[in-house]
């Protein structure tokens, strides 16, 4: 028989560091920095083994966007475990809560036109079946050639081979590689770091145009099968690009015959202050990519909207090639639909978008005082919800990156002082709940301050 086991605060920190490897952390780094054990949340707080609570700057992983206490979905959750809580959705089976889904999502948050649905289990399978799609796409319309993919630099899409290909960050890509060939990056719409040192974002989004129409002559349209960009790049460091460049991307590949696939992994459901990135730019892509905020976080679920176009020339393909040989065991979970139905109906009930657009104001103005104070801010970023971040230097003149201990350095102490940040090279992002309060944002300030 083995020995009872004490789970202690002890044994949980020692255990962390003996068995888990955590997603984007140096294997040994448990051992000489243990995380943070998260116990509990209510509200938008989250409690740790300690004890101590804080207001979570950081939203889970940009995907609680209605806090920890959104009981409907719990409630959806728990109801659709009692009710049906598996069944495939592959060839010959459906469930209702996907199908009621399908519409919920076609009607309020994707842009009109996108009204198919492609169900998945989180936002690197829904970067994927984009990716796929968007091939298979090309060659039911008789141009197999059409293989490659453009991104930015700069940009996520999640960790799986595909999306690792189309990311824009070293970090993600080296060791892995090779990675899918084919895969280009552009210049992302930086206006603090690019090599064309163009400070304003308007002709930076220009030039950046300029260099897809470019690039895409050099590889020849004909061989290119989609474009892949977030509204606001994310973890890349919340880039908002001009309000022309997405347009102008769209623009250029329509008239390329390419496709734009917007990764709506975290813009969508509200955080940018509208319902989608897509709606804020005022603009229809072939695909949209979105999971995260979907169910608040509280079951791993994705959906990849479709535009009626695109979905047209596979339901009327009479060759057999429009055959889907692409799914996933949890694709159309029940319980994974039910939770969304329960958070997009609260999201819209509570008119997330709006406090989001609020709360955003209020800590991008918050974030520019703390640079006015702070030799050590060189860039604020924001300005369009709850994403934010402030990108640290070690001379503003310069630019230098600073050590990589000031930014642990500044999330300690802000824990300490009440907020849960999150770090990411040189940036410190934030990502709060949608439902967050002025005072709550107050909190993250004042935080922020003491670190
Ligand atoms: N796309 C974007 C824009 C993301 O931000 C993320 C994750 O942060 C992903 C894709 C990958 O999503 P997941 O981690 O659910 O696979």
């Amino acid at each position: 028989m083995p020995a009872t086991k004490t789970r202690d605060e002890n044994f949980l920190k020692a255990n962390n560091a003996r068995h888990l490897w955590h997603p984007m952390t140096h294997p040994a780094d448990h051992h000489k920095n243990p995380p943070t054990i998260v116990t509990a949340a209510e509200g938008v707080r989250i409690t740790d083994i300690d004890g101590h609570q804080v207001v979570d700057g950081v939203g889970g992983l940009w995907n609680v966007n209605l806090g920890y206490s959104c009981q409907p979905v719990k409630d959806a959750i728990s109801a659709q475990l009692d009710t049906l809580p598996y069944y495939s959705i592959f060839r010959g089976t459906s469930n209702d809560k996907v199908i009621e889904l399908a519409e919920e999502l076609k009607d309020f948050f994707a842009p009109d036109g996108l009204s198919r649905a492609f169900y998945t289990s989180g936002g690197g399978d829904s970067v994927e079946t984009a990716l796929r799609l968007a091939r298979q796409y090309h060659k039911i319309k008789g141009e197999p050639g059409r293989v490659k993919f453009l991104s930015l630099k700069k940009g996520y899409h999640g960790t799986h081979f595909g999306g690792a290909s189309v990311n824009g960050n070293a970090n993600f890509r080296t060791m892995y590689e090779p990675l899918l060939p084919g895969c280009f990056h552009l210049t992302a719409p930086y206006p603090y770091r690019n090599p064309f040192n163009e400070t304003d974002p308007a002709k930076l989004a220009q030039l950046i145009l300029a260099e897809l129409e470019d690039e895409i002559a050099f590889q020849g349209a004909g061989t290119i099968a989609a474009f892949i960009m977030e509204p606001i790049l994310g973890a890349g460091g919340v880039i908002p690009p001009h309000e022309s460049f997405m347009p102008g991307v769209a623009e250029i590949c329509r008239r390329n015959g390419i496709l734009l696939i917007a990764d709506e992994v975290i813009t969508a459901f509200g955080r940018t202050g509208a319902w989608s990135g897509s709606r804020l730019w005022g603009l229809k892509p072939d695909f949209m990519a979105t999971a995260k905020a979907i169910t608040n976080g509280y079951f791993p679920f994705g959906a990849l909207m479709i535009a009626d176009h695109v979905a047209e020339v596979f339901e009327k393909d009479e060759t057999g090639k429009a055959a889907i040989g692409h799914g996933y065991t949890y694709s159309g979970h029940p319980v994974g639909a039910a939770a969304a139905l329960a958070c997009l109906a609260e999201t819209r009930r509570l008119n997330v978008a709006e406090n989001a657009a609020a709360r955003g104001r209020e800590l991008h103005e918050g974030l520019l005082a703390l640079q006015a104070k702070y030799d050590a801010i060189g860039d604020v970023r924001g300005g369009h919800g709850l994403m934010l971040a402030l990108e640290l230097v070690s001379d503003r003149k310069t630019k230098a990156a600073p050590d990589k201990a000031v930014a642990a350095k500044i999330q300690t102490a802000a824990y300490q002082a009440g907020a849960m940040i999150r770090v990411s090279g040189p940036n410190i992002i934030l990502s709060p709940p949608l439902v967050l309060t002025s005072a709550d944002a107050q909190v993250i300030l004042s935080a922020l301050d003491a670190g």
